[in-house]
C-alpha cells in the first residue's frame, strides 16, 4: 500500500508558525490517518525521495540520524514539517496540491472560500475555483502570475468564483502578461452559463479596465472564456501538454454545477464542486489519486453556531449539500488514496463532528482540509503538510520582460477635473529627476 505521510506539528514548527503566520496558529495539520502505515509521530520515515527540496532532505538526513542514536543535535536542524512556498522543486513524476480556500461563502480570516492549485511536475498549474477571499492565498505562494493562467470554476456561485476579477485584473498587475484563460459551465439558460456572467463580470470592471489604459503593460487585460456543456458525461473539456481534463454534472442549486477530473502521467485528480452526492462522482471519480469533495457543516452545528432554522439546515445542510455521514459513505464507494473534505469552517469545536460523523460510512485516509494545506503526490506516497506563508509577500518577477504601455491610450480626464490639479511640478520633480538620471530616459510631467 502507499504511504501516507503527513506532517504533524513539532514544538519548533508551531513556534515558527506563530511567529510567521500567527493567523494559522492553531490549525490542526491533516487528520491522522488510522489506516496509513505510518500513523502518529513522523518519525522513522522513508529519505524523502525528491518530495522535499535540497533544505528539507538535508534536514530530513540530519532528523534520521538523530533518531536511529535517539539523540538530537543542539546545531543541526531537525526536519522541517511545513512547506515554505518557493522553496521546493517539483519533481517530474510530482503533483502538489495546494488549498486556497477550503470555508464557507462568508470568507473569513482563517478560511478563503473554495480554491484549489494543482501543480505538475510538467510545469503546468491550475486553479480550481476562485472562491471569495482566495486570491490572497495565490498571491502568498509566490508564483509567477503568468504560470496561473487557467482557471475551472465548478459553478457559479460566489464562493467558487467571487474573486476571479481579483486574480484577473490584480495578476495582470502583478506580471500576468496573457489572457486569462478560463472554463466553466453552461446552464440551463444561455444567462445562467458561464459565458454569459464573465462577460458581464468584464463590462462591470469597464471603468476599472479604461482606467488602467496607456499606463500599465496591457497584455494580461483580457480573458479568454471556455463555456463547456454541464451535462457532459465525464467528457474532454481540456488536453494540451500530456494532461486531460474531463467533466460531470453535479447535482446543487440549480442545473450548471459541474466536477472535474484531471489526468496526467497516470495520475488521477479529481475535484468535486458542490453537489448532492451524485452517482457521476461516485463512477468517474473511482480510484483516484487524490478526491476532493464537499462536506458541509454537521446539521446541528448549522442550528447551534450559524443560526439556521432547523428546516433550513436539514434542507441545505443534506439536500443543497454533502453532509459528512453521506461524504463518508461516497468516499467509500469511490476508494481514494487521499480523500479531501471541504466546505465547513474548520474550528476546534465543528471538527470532530464533522470526523465522527464521516468515520460512521468511512475509514481510509482522509484530509479535514484548511487553508494552506498542502499535499505531494507521488506514486509511493502522499505527504500532507501545512504550509508557512510570508505575509510581506511581493509580486514575483514577470517571467517575460515587460511591455511599455501606449501613451496615446491614456484615456483624459475632463478640462473640469483636470484643472483641479494642486501645483505638485516643484515637489515631484526631483523624483523625476532621480528615476530619469537613474534609468538613462527622459521622462516629463504632464
Ligand atoms: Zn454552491
Ligand atoms: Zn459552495
Amino acid at each position: 500500500m502507499a504511504r501516507i505521510k503527513q506532517a504533524a506539528p513539532s514544538a519548533l514548527t508551531v513556534a515558527i508558525i506563530a511567529v510567521i503566520s500567527g493567523h494559522i496558529l492553531g490549525c490542526t495539520s491533516a487528520e491522522r490517518e488510522p489506516t496509513a502505515d505510518a500513523p502518529g509521530e513522523p518519525q522513522a520515515q522513508q529519505a524523502d525521495t525528491g518530495q522535499g527540496g535540497q533544505v528539507g532532505a538535508q534536514a530530513d538526513q540530519a532528523s534520521q540520524g538523530a533518531e536511529s542514536t535517539g539523540k538530537y543535535s543542539p546545531v543541526k536542524a531537525r526536519a522541517r514539517d511545513f512547506y515554505a512556498p518557493n522553496t521546493e522543486d517539483l519533481g517530474p513524476d510530482e503533483m502538489r496540491l495546494i488549498a486556497c480556500g477550503t470555508g464557507m461563502p462568508t470568507a473569513r480570516p482563517k478560511q478563503a472560500a473554495s480554491c484549489w492549485l494543482l501543480e505538475l511536475g510538467n510545469g503546468d498549474k491550475f486553479i480550481f475555483d476562485i472562491g471569495t477571499g482566495s486570491a490572497e492565498r495565490i498571491a502568498a505562494l509566490q508564483i509567477p502570475y503568468n504560470y496561473l493562467d487557467k482557471v475551472f470554476l465548478s459553478h457559479l456561485h460566489t464562493d467558487h468564483f467571487g474573486d476571479l476579477d481579483a486574480l484577473y485584473v490584480g495578476g495582470a498587475l502583478a506580471g500576468r502578461q496573457k489572457h486569462l484563460r478560463v472554463w466553466g459551465p453552461s446552464g440551463e439558460t444561455p444567462e445562467r452559463g458561464t459565458k454569459y456572467a464573465l462577460e458581464h463580470l468584464q463590462k462591470a470592471l469597464t471603468w476599472d479596465l479604461d482606467g488602467r489604459k496607456g499606463l500599465t503593460d496591457p497584455r494580461g487585460y483580457n480573458m479568454e472564456v471556455n463555456e463547456f456543456d454541464y451535462m457532459g458525461m465525464n467528457e474532454v473539456i481540456y488536453q494540451e501538454n500530456g494532461v486531460t481534463i474531463r467533466s460531470f454534472p453535479a447535482i446543487h442549486s440549480l442545473d450548471g454545477p459541474v466536477s472535474f477530473v484531471v489526468e496526467w502521467n497516470g495520475f488521477k485528480f479529481v475535484f468535486g464542486g458542490d453537489t448532492y452526492p451524485n452517482k457521476w462522482y461516485a463512477k468517474y471519480a473511482k480510484g483516484a489519486d487524490l478526491a476532493i469533495h464537499e462536506c458541509f457543516i454537521t446539521v446541528p452545528d448549522m442550528i447551534d453556531k450559524f443560526k439556521f432554522t432547523p428546516q433550513g439546515a436539514l434542507a441545505v445542510g443534506t439536500q443543497i449539500h454533502t453532509a459528512p455521514e453521506a461524504f463518508g459513505k461516497v468516499m467509500s464507494i469511490i476508494k481514494p488514496r487521499m480523500a479531501v473534505a471541504y466546505h465547513f469552517f474548520k474550528d476546534f469545536d465543528t471538527t470532530a463532528a464533522i470526523s465522527d460523523r464521516i468515520r460512521t460510512t468511512y475509514d481510509g485516509p482522509l484530509s479535514l482540509s484548511i487553508d494552506y494545506m498542502v499535499w505531494n503526490i507521488t506514486k509511493d506516497e502522499i505527504r500532507v503538510r501545512m504550509a508557512v506563508v510570508d505575509e510581506d509577500v511581493w509580486p514575483p518577477p514577470a517571467t517575460d520582460k515587460p511591455q511599455l504601455p501606449d501613451a496615446t491610450q491614456r484615456i483624459p480626464y475632463s478640462d473640469e477635473i483636470s484643472g483641479g490639479r494642486l501645483d505638485m511640478k516643484k515637489v515631484l520633480q526631483p523624483t523625476y529627476d532621480e528615476i530619469n538620471k537613474q534609468y538613462g530616459i527622459h521622462e516629463k510631467q504632464e
